[in-house]
């Protein structure tokens, strides 16, 4: 699927089967909004646990000690 980072906008197999359109709809999204799209090869949106981003950041970064 094809989703976009700063608002709710989607696009999987199930919403538009052609890969052609949805990459089409990806690239109008980003004209019309100026947002930022994104690909996964999931049919949802990676999900993000509820905490705080710089610290989900730092717990994916290998520490150096
Ligand atoms: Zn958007």
């Amino acid at each position: 699927m094809k989703y976009c980072l700063d608002c709710d906008w989607s696009q999987n197999a199930a919403d538009e089967p052609s890969q052609r359109n949805r990459s089409q709809a990806a690239i109008d999204h980003h004209v019309e909004t100026g947002h930022t799209i994104d690909s996964t090869e999931s049919l949802v949106r990676p999900m993000t646990p509820d905490v705080d981003g710089e610290v989900f950041v730092r717990d994916l970064v290998p520490s150096r000690d």
